[in-house]
């Protein structure tokens, strides 16, 4: 895989599974521009001791002048932008019964407003160059859902059907546009879980084992690459076997 010359937004590097995916795409040559509500400087510093372009960019991705911001920052430094990752994204679980308008409007406007104010800002030049890669992560749980996650399950799950739509309006600009599904991955979320929870949960993947963040960074780095060109409209699974559709 060879991204020398591309151009990648990365949202939610500044840490977990995007910092991973921010990494992954400079190894292969592209420059990063790394955006987060956090400080993603360390990141686009890592970046450039691999001798890649890279730029730390703040920006809230549930607000569209923010998002206008981050792409008009990386079209003016790199002058033009050929990849987006939706990875931004947070939980607010609860039952339904006790989640508040507050918790289910947070959860789809960071993992699901994010994605369509992304895209459509990044759309316009992608569609000018006649090429272009856009990859969200949604989750298995927008697959399969999972109590206490009825606002996170549709936010995943909106991700999907937004990804088949736009494949099938800008397939033939040479843009592709593809999700995956990640299972349970090692972060610091499921390493809060117990021993007991940990056992049950690894008996539920038939691979045996949790995932890593760079087992999702090789997956988008693969659907980012010129050798996916024929792959769009798809929710690819790095799931360690557990579901997937
Ligand atoms: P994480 O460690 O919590 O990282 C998420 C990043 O997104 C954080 O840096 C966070 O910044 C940033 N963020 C949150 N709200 C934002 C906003 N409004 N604008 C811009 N950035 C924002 O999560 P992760 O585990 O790496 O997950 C990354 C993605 O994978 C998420 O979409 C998640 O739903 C998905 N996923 C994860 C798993 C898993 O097992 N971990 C499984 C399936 C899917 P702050 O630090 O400032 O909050």
């Amino acid at each position: 895989m060879d991204l020398s010359q591309k151009v990648a937004i990365v949202t939610g590097g500044a840490r977990g599974i995007g910092r991973e995916i921010a990494l992954k795409l400079a190894e292969v040559g592209a420059s990063v521009v790394v955006s987060d509500l956090a400080d993603a400087e360390p990141v686009a510093q890592e970046i450039r001791a691999m001798k890649r372009q890279s730029l730390a960019v703040q920006a809230d991705v549930s607000s569209a002048s923010d998002v206008a911001r981050l792409v008009d920052m990386a079209v003016s430094s790199y002058g033009r932008v050929d990849i987006l990752v939706n990875n931004a994204g947070i939980a607010r679980d609860q039952l339904l019964l006790r989640m508040s308008d507050e918790d289910w409007d947070a959860v789809l406007n960071v993992n699901l407003k994010s994605v369509f104010l992304c895209t459509r800002a990044v759309l316009r030049h992608m569609v000018k160059q006649r090429w272009g890669r856009i990859i969200s992560i949604s989750s298995i749980v927008g697959i399969v859902g999972n109590p206490g996650q009825a606002n996170y399950a549709s936010a995943k799950a909106g991700i999907i059907g937004f990804t088949r739509t736009i494949a099938r309006e800008v397939g033939s600009r040479g843009i592709t546009v593809n999700a995956i599904a990640p299972g349970f991955i090692d972060t610091p979320m499921t390493q809060k879980l117990g021993e007991e929870q940990r056992q049950e949960l690894l008996k539920r993947i038939p691979l045996g084992f949790l995932g890593t963040p760079r087992d999702v960074a090789e997956a988008v780095a693969f659907l980012a690459s010129e050798e996916a060109r024929y792959i769009t409209g798809q929710v690819l699974g790095v799931d360690g076997g557990m579901g997937g559709i």
